[in-house]
């Protein structure tokens, strides 16, 4: 009987929603809807002391904005606890897992020996019960861990959806703790249990996790649970080759979202970031479903692009919607403290935004229709000169008279570049350099027309 497919994303609250983890999220949560099933979002809680609500919160405010829906969950480790005690007590009791007392300064005894023996340290068993085997007196005011009886014979496999056939030998595996001396369980453990109880038939995670996939096996065998399959995602290279992290830049979903980056083309990108369909670039979250089978994923690691992440952002930023683009520049400029009204946003975008990479970047450009400008000195000493003065102030009398619009500030300009036998860009760039705080913008007539009147008038005096 095939099992309907059911995925998860397991995150640890103990920081924000890193890009690794929203692309191991994407990537479970395509496979899911491609094959109709569900997706789980599970938080891994067990590390109390740096884990965090907040750190929660940040979570699935990231996954929301990518627009990463699950079925189930959030499903927090902490309020299972009894859960992996059920586990733990049917694992003692069938003589797959066992107390063990060894105390943390014998344990480093332990290592010490071993290293001085030249050997690979490893728990040596003391505890592990055997038949006819004498295990040490329990010593008193010693809470024990317990420990997985790991098999000592045999082979460890599975075909990886991402590495392909992967074999370790139980021989290399240690008798892994499963239960801390405080109760809690380990990571490798609680997984388990709750990727059985939650019947999760595809893992995508990182690749970090392929030393922990032996255990894990084996623990699903002693659980007599059914095994997911498992794929292994190489991990993201920042431009330095090395492993992408917050030292090396933004990690952080969030700091995308507010840099200005839109939730399409965060989703195509990091989703392109390890997988191809053909040389399709850019494509659809329905595409991505309809492609995701879990095949074309790359073994070897994606290097984080910049420059390509803003072609992919631009794209998406002269498609979307005008007004969830204005909603959005409106959201930037409010970021940086600046009030500004929807609809004039949404009329002056369609002028920038060829020119922006981001919705930060467009903000920044509309940011003069509602807040004071600062011109430079030095494009002032420049472009404000006492040749081009005279026109100036023609212009401005001559735009207090005309109807606000377009043609007629053009003519205006015209008129007054006439006038004064100037070529227009010394005027344009005078008006320019008032109006809007800087040299360049797209063509004055069209960047004026979206200026109230007042406004241009205001700062086209007092030069
Ligand atoms: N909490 C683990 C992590 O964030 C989950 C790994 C897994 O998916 O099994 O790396």
């Amino acid at each position: 009987m095939t099992r309907k497919v059911r995925t998860r994303i397991a995150p640890s609250p103990t920081g924000f929603l890193h890009l690794g983890t929203a692309r191991t999220a994407l990537y479970s949560w395509a496979y899911a809807r491609h094959h109709g099933g569900e997706f789980v979002l599970r938080i891994e809680d067990t590390d109390v002391a740096r884990s965090t609500q907040d750190s929660v919160d940040q979570i699935i405010a990231a996954m929301h904005w990518l627009g990463l829906d699950y079925d189930e969950g959030p499903v927090y480790q902490m309020q299972r606890l009894d859960r992996y005690r059920e586990a733990v007590d049917q694992l003692l009791r069938e003589g797959k897992a066992y107390p063990c007392y060894t105390t943390p300064p014998e344990l480093d005894a332990m290592r010490e020996q071993q290293r001085a023996r030249g050997e690979k340290t490893h728990y040596d068993g003391r505890w592990r019960p055997e038949p006819g085997k004498t295990l040490p007196p329990v010593p008193a005011g010693v809470e024990p861990v317990i420990r997985f009886r790991n098999p000592h014979d045999g082979v460890v496999t599975w075909d990886d959806l991402v590495k392909g056939p992967i074999s370790i030998s139980n021989r290399e595996i240690d008798d892994l703790i499963i239960v801390r001396a405080d109760g809690v369980p380990t990571y490798n453990f609680a997984v388990v249990v709750d990727d059985r109880d939650m019947d999760i038939t595809h893992v995508f995670r990182g690749d970090e996790h392929v030393n922990n996939t032996p255990w894990q096996i084996n623990l699903f065998n002693a659980l007599g649970a059914p095994l997911p399959l498992f794929g292994h995602v190489p991990v993201i290279l920042g431009d330095d080759g090395q492993k992408l992290s917050k030292r090396r830049g933004a990690v952080s979903v969030t700091a995308y979202e507010e840099a200005g980056y839109l939730p399409e083309a965060m989703l195509n990108y990091l989703a392109r970031l390890g997988w191809s369909h053909g040389d399709e670039e850019l494509f659809s979250r329905e595409q991505l479903v309809a492609w995701f089978d879990g095949s074309h994923l790359s073994k070897s690691p994606a290097q984080w692009d910049p420059v390509k992440l803003n072609w992919v952002n631009a794209h998406y930023l002269k498609t979307i919607d005008e007004t969830r683009l204005a909603a959005l520049v409106v959201q930037q400029l409010q970021r940086s403290g600046i009030k500004a009204q929807p609809e004039q946003v949404e009329r002056a975008c369609p002028l920038f935004k060829d020119r922006c990479t981001t919705t930060a970047e467009l903000a920044q450009w509309l940011a003069m229709y509602f807040a004071d400008v600062q011109p430079k000195a030095e494009d002032l000493a420049a472009h404000v000169t006492q040749a081009v003065k005279p026109a100036l102030h023609t212009l401005r009398d001559k735009l207090a008279a005309i109807e606000w619009n377009k043609a007629a500030i053009g003519a205006a300009i015209k008129e007054a570049i006439a006038a004064h036998g100037l070529k227009m860009p010394q005027l344009a760039h005078a008006v320019r350099v008032l109006v809007c705080g800087r040299a360049q913008t797209p063509s004055i007539d069209a960047v004026l027309e979206l200026f109230r009147r007042e406004t241009v008038l205001a700062r086209l005096q007092g030069f």
